[in-house]
């Protein structure tokens, strides 16, 4: 099942930042989803989801890129439900969020730690598919609205960490679905 994005496998893995990296905290700049540059990034991030099973999506600050693209698909993860499919945004944008409530979530950024965050159930996000620049909506629910509102986090610079109030609230990962 092929959702928004680039498809194909044309992208090439690179290696995910761990924190405390400086670029895992710094604000990503907006991107001209149809520029080849734009494009081969998101190829690279797609190809990097794709090479991490427990990994359920990606933002480009976490490969070392300052643009604001972010991949995922939820499909494996026990908590989902809407499931858009195997996506590639370019400048994704909150539009609509509500039905707040906690969740575990990890991060392939920060090893062994997982938290409970709290987060919107049910979201609206306005993008573009980087290649055609297509506008899209995406209305997501559960484990899959959890997911993008952490890649949305990471283009502003912010970590799970950061919405959670203090080592008391960490867990050491138990399972393997990363956020
Ligand atoms: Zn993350």
């Amino acid at each position: 099942m092929t959702g928004p994005g680039p498809g194909g496998g044309s992208g090439t893995a690179r290696d995910v930042l761990r924190a405390p990296h400086p670029a895992l905290s710094a604000a990503a700049e907006p991107v001209d989803p149809i520029d080849p540059g734009v494009v081969a990034a998101a190829a690279d991030l797609l190809a990097t989801l794709r090479g991490l099973p427990a990994t359920t999506g990606l933002a480009a600050p976490q490969i070392g890129l300052s643009g604001r693209l972010i991949a995922f698909d939820t499909a494996r993860h026990p908590r989902s439900r809407s499931y858009a499919g195997e996506c590639v945004l370019a400048n994704p944008r909150l539009v609509g969020a509500s039905h707040w409530d906690h969740g575990r979530e990890g991060c392939a950024s920060i090893a062994g730690l997982t938290a409970d965050v709290l987060r919107a159930t049910r979201i609206t996000v306005h993008a573009h598919l980087p290649g055609t620049g297509e506008a899209v909506t995406i209305e997501a629910d559960a484990f899959e609205a959890r997911c993008i509102q952490h890649q949305l986090d990471h283009l502003d610079g912010l970590l799970f960490l950061d919405r959670v109030p203090g080592a008391l609230s960490l867990h050491i990962q138990l399972h393997s679905c990363d956020a």
